[in-house]
């Protein structure tokens, strides 16, 4: 977390998620020094080197260990993961599952573009059947991931999609996504302008419709279940809905449930409780 100005391609979607994240924060008034922004490797992945908050750029798929970690020891800092739909939902992929199910108290940020773009644009996790890229010259065969209905599946406690094309948007998802209490994904429809040709802002644009103006109670879970496999499960050339899917505060958090056998926060019991290691009651 050094501040510098991000090094993305003009007109990448990851622009539109900084500026979400930043505008989100600012609007919390939650202090620089209590965020860490936790990431793993990919385009998006650089996001912390451009904020002023604490950061970790860590390795491929590993964010949310990471971050999982980092909350558990100092439940008092907002703890945000970002990274990509290469980095979290393919090498990744198994972390987010057990992080909504343990239901930790982080907020994990998709930029969703449906490619691998650091690595200059093959077939990702959540690339549609038939887009043609480097590694698919005819057409991918694959289903791809739904991550909202993963995340939903796996317990998640807060399950939202936005569009890195609409920042106001974006920036009210994310506001929620700080403010819930659990696990939070918020899956970003972000284009890669310079690798992905067919996921455009143009053809999100043409297709985004929000889930708050069409009646959608983010309570009820199998509405929210029915919303999230609307696209790209039912329908890959259907509309797709943006906004927040789902919504529970009622369940503990993982971090509650340690302090309950603690008594404090990890970072306050230091390296011993009643005579055991710290480390033996958090393993699994
Ligand atoms: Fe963004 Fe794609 Fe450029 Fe990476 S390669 S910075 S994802 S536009
Ligand atoms: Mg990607």
């Amino acid at each position: 977390a050094v501040n510098r100005p991000p090094i993305w391609c003009p007109g990448c979607g990851d622009y539109g998620i900084l500026e979400a994240l930043k505008r989100a924060l600012a609007g919390l008034g939650i202090p620089n020094e209590e965020v860490v922004v936790v990431s793993g490797i990919g385009c998006s992945s650089q996001l912390p080197h451009f904020l002023k908050t604490y950061g970790i750029h860590g390795i491929h798929g590993r964010a949310i260990p990471i971050a999982t970690g980092v909350k558990i020891a100092n439940p008092r800092l907002k703890v945000i993961v970002v990274g990509g739909d290469g980095d979290g939902y393919g090498i990744g992929l198994n972390h987010m599952i057990h992080a909504a199910r343990r239901n930790v108290g982080i907020t994990y940020v998709v930029s969703n573009n449906q490619v691998y773009g650091l690595t200059t644009g093959q077939m990702s996790p959540t690339t549609l059947r038939g887009v043609k890229t480097k590694t698919t010259p005819y057409g991918s065969i694959d289903e791809p991931v739904n991550p909202l209905a993963l995340a939903l599946a796996a317990g998640a406690t807060f399950v939202a999609r936005g569009f890195s094309g609409d920042v106001a948007h974006l920036t009210q998802i994310i506001d929620q996504a700080l403010t819930h209490r659990g696990f939070a994904l918020v899956d970003v429809l972000s284009p890669c302008v310079t690798f992905n040709k067919v996921n455009t802002y143009e053809w999100f644009r043409a297709r985004v419709y929000k889930l708050e103006e069409a009646g959608h109670d983010p309570s009820d879970y199998w509405q929210a279940y029915k919303k999230a496999v609307e696209w790209p499960s039912l329908d890959p050339n259907g509309r797709i809905p943006i906004g927040v899917f789902y919504k529970n505060e009622e369940k503990p958090t993982y971090e509650e449930e340690i302090i309950k056998n603690l008594g404090v926060p990890p970072i306050e019991a230091g390296v011993a409780v009643n005579g055991k290691a710290v480390y033996g009651i958090l393993q699994y």
